[in-house]
């Protein structure tokens, strides 16, 4: 197989793999900002029902489980934000990491 056809297969199957909690080591001390769920907001807890786990999805460290609440395994998630950013009823908060608030 040409480089370039082996290049393509393999960023093809990069973007296609389930990432695994934990694959990139302890990731929490990457963190400067925490996402904080609101579930008053999340419609997951509103409906009481799996209908929207767009956070579970596009979380590239896999620390969110799929539950009702949904929960966050503050050992691997590195405070990228993705979360909050693709939350379509926003809520979830990225807070300082210092910071305490309650939901
Ligand atoms: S993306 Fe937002 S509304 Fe959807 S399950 Fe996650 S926190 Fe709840
Ligand atoms: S900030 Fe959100 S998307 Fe990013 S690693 Fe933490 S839980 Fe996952």
């Amino acid at each position: 197989m040409e480089n370039k056809e082996k290049e393509i297969s393999r960023t093809i199957l990069a973007a296609t793999q389930k990432p695994v909690v934990g694959e990139a080591g302890l990731t929490s001390a990457w963190r400067t900002e925490k996402p904080v769920i609101n579930h008053e907001a999340c419609i997951v807890v509103r409906k009481n029902k799996e209908v929207c786990h767009f956070c579970w999805m596009y979380c590239p460290e896999a620390t969110i489980k799929k539950t009702i609440p949904v929960e966050i395994d503050y050992d691997y998630c590195k405070g990228c934000g993705i979360c909050a950013y693709e939350c379509p009823h926003n809520a979830i908060l990225m807070v300082d990491e210092s910071r305490e608030i309650s939901p």
